[in-house]
Order: C-alpha cells, then sequence, then structure tokens
C-alpha cells in the first residue's frame, strides 16, 4: 500500500558510460566554468595530471592533496591553490575523499563542481559533507555542497583494486538498504534502492573473479549511483551512524568499517522492518537480508570481523556508550544490551543474528 510522501529530487546532470571523461572540457564549459583546478589524491595525480592536459587552456592547476575525512587544514592549502591559480570552478577525480575535498571548497567559495567519481562510496549525488577539524569529524547537510554535474566513466573504475571494489561496493548497498527502511522513505528511493542493491550484488562477484570485466564493472558503477542518489535523498539510520562512530573514534577505514558492519546493523533492524528485508533479501537472492550480505561480503573475500581493521576489544564498550549517547532516530529502538551484542559480533566476525 503506497501512503503519503515526501520526495525530493536533487538537481545534478549526470553523464554516464565509457569514455565519457572525453566530455569534461564541455561539460565546464557548460558551467560556465574558465579555470578550472583540478583535485585528486597522491595516489590518482597522475590521472588528474593526464585530465589537465586533456582539458587544454580550461586547466588552471591541480591540487594534489585530498585526503580521508576532509581534514580542514588540507582545505585550507587547497583554498590557497585555487586562489593562486584563479581557479573558478573544481573538478574532483577520484573517491569520496576527493569528492569530499571538492565540496568542502564549493562551500566555501560558491564555485561550480565536476565530479568525477572512482569509487563506489556515493558522496557525489549528496549535499552531505564530512569535515574534521583537529581530529574531530563533523557533518553538515546544504545544498551547495552538492556538485552541479558528475560523469562517471567506467573506464577509469577499472583500476580500482578487487578489494577496494567490493569494500567501496558494500558501502553503496548500505546507503540502499537503510534507505528502503529511513523515516523518510518513498516509492521512488526505494525503487532505486532495490535495483541498485540488484545491480552490486550481481556486478560485485563477477569483478572479484574478472577484475576487467566491463559488463560488471558498469553494472557496478550504475548501481553505485543509484545508491548514492537513496544516500543524498533520505535519512539514514542505526548503521551509517554506528560506522560513524567506531570509523570516528577508532580510525577504521571507511569502506570496510561499513562492509563489516552492515550485515549486524540489518539483523538488529530485520524485525522492526519485514517488508524492506523482504526487498534487500529479493534484490541480492537470497533467503535472508542479513546472512544474504554476510555471505556476499565472505564471497567477496573482504574481511569480516572489525577486530582485522585495528578496532581493540576494548573499543566495544566504548563504541556502545557513545551510540547511545548521540540519539538518532532508528526503526528499532537502539536497545543497550542488543547494540553491545551486535557491535561484539561484528567485532568478532561471527554471523548476524
Ligand atoms: P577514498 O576516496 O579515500 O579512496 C581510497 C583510495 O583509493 C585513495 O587512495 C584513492 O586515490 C584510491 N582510488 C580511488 N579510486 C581509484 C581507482 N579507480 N583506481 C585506483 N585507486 C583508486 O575512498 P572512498 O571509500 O571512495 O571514500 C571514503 C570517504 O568518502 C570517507 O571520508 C567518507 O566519509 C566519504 N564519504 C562521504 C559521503 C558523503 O555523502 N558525504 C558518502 C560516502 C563516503
Amino acid at each position: 500500500m503506497i501512503g503519503s510522501f515526501i520526495f525530493e529530487n536533487l538537481p545534478c546532470r549526470v553523464v554516464f558510460g565509457s569514455g565519457t571523461l572525453g566530455a569534461a572540457k564541455a561539460e565546464i564549459e557548460r558551467l560556465g566554468g574558465r579555470r578550472a583546478l583540478v583535485l585528486t589524491t597522491p595516489q590518482q595525480q597522475a590521472e588528474g595530471a593526464k585530465l589537465g592536459t586533456a582539458l587544454g587552456p580550461l586547466h588552471a592547476g591541480i591540487f594534489a592533496g585530498a585526503t580521508m575525512h576532509t581534514p580542514v587544514d588540507v582545505t585550507e592549502r587547497a583554498l590557497a591553490a585555487m586562489k593562486g591559480c584563479e581557479a573558478d570552478c573544481v573538478v574532483s577525480l577520484g573517491g569520496g575523499s576527493t569528492t569530499g575535498l571538492g565540496k568542502a571548497l564549493a562551500l566555501r567559495t560558491g564555485v561550480n563542481q565536476l565530479c568525477i567519481p572512482t569509487t563506489y562510496a556515493g558522496s557525489e549525488m549528496t549535499p552531505i559533507l564530512g569535515e574534521t577539524r583537529d581530529g574531530l569529524k563533523t557533518t553538515l547537510r546544504d545544498p551547495a555542497v552538492l556538485p552541479e554535474t558528475v560523469i562517471y566513466d567506467v573506464d577509469l573504475t577499472l583500476t580500482l583494486p578487487a578489494g577496494l571494489a567490493a569494500t567501496s561496493g558494500i558501502n553503496a548497498i548500505a546507503h540502499a538498504a537503510e534507505a528502503l527502511y529511513a523515516r523518510d522513505a518513498n516509492p521512488v528511493t526505494s525503487l532505486m534502492a532495490e535495483e541498485g542493491i540488484r545491480a552490486l550484488a550481481h556486478a560485485l562477484p563477477a569483478i572479484a573473479d574478472k577484475g576487467d570485466d566491463r559488463d560488471a564493472r558498469t553494472e557496478a558503477l550504475y548501481g553505485a549511483w543509484l545508491c548514492g542518489i537513496c544516500l543524498g535523498t533520505v535519512g539514514m539510520a542505526l548503521h551509517h551512524k554506528l560506522c560513524h562512530t567506531l570509523g570516528g573514534t577508532f580510525d577504521l577505514p571507511h569502506a570496510e568499517t561499513h562492509t563489516i558492519v552492515l550485515p549486524h546493523a540489518v539483523a538488529y533492524n530485520a524485525p522492526a522492518v519485514p517488508d524492506a528485508m523482504a526487498r534487500i533479501a529479493r534484490a541480492i537472492g537470497a533467503a535472508d537480508a542479513a546472512q544474504g550480505l554476510y555471505d556476499l561480503a565472505k564471497r567477496l573475500d573482504t574481511k569480516l570481523a572489525l577486530r582485522d581493521i585495528g578496532m581493540p576489544e576494548s573499543g566495544i564498550d566504548k563504541a556502545v556508550d557513545l551510540a547511545i549517547t548521540n540519539a538518532y532516530w532508528n526503526p528499532r529502538p537502539i536497545e543497550r544490551n542488543a547494540l553491545r551484542d551486535l557491535i561484539a559480533r561484528a567485532w568478532a566476525g561471527e554471523p548476524p543474528v
């Protein structure tokens, strides 16, 4: 049955395909840009330089200092680089870390962003920005940080190592899973969520088997786009809040943390949202949503235990305390004992219950 709902479409132009990076120059011109600063991580500087060459006279410079969690001091250095080369727009080429830097610059200067994502994190589809100052992470939601144009080029994802493709893909699935039971869930976002999960759950095993499987890489990027829209359109719950807390408190890697926690957070919420569970299970082709997500991670050979990515056992109770203190909406009320059990299982890498 369809009840009342609000659906807000976020304004963003999307160019999707193979070889679409070649459209970057025209897309910058379309936005009225004349001097573009290319942003990358140090690891992707060579790709950024190549793009800069292709941009010709539109290329104002490159800043290859993007890093995890968008530290404010890095943003300040990038602002100086923008000023130094008189850039009037930014081109973010990379994963969520690079996209985050582009958003931080747009927030401070109002410049247009052309975003070219190379992972499945989905940040390019959201008006959300997480920044860190002195190790403290704050998150804001502001339409000013939503990129104006996004180019998805499958070719750029071919270099994404199998391990990162797997965890980044499950990070994307997490956005869609929580969208299906969001407080402001709506039929349109739920359609995208189910299709996004289906596409990724189908594509990721094929990528794990054969990294240069173009069809699978295309399907995964398409799924990641849909999951990114879900993250940008409706509110998230326990899973995202918990990953935020765990990542920030113990400095855990973003996508791997999502991959490990997701089956457990879904299992926790399962009794409260049976319809969402049925849709997740259907999308991944499993009998049970939580177990199916755990099996998918196992199939992709990702790490299954928080202890294996650097969380100390003594952190379990600390994480419970923090997760209880920061109140937020969740379909199933947050109960201390059940939450402790969830985190302990995720820490040890046990199957979800
Ligand atoms: P990332 O951007 O940190 O990238 C990880 C590493 O992989 C980097 O060294 C990067 O250069 C490299 N890389 C990226 N694409 C590659 C490719 N195709 N080939 C080879 N190497 C490649 O990782 P991520 O998981 O994409 O992003 C994580 C960050 O994004 C976190 O800080 C997270 O908080 C943020 N995020 C924000 C939102 C949002 O809506 N604000 C959403 C999702 C993630």
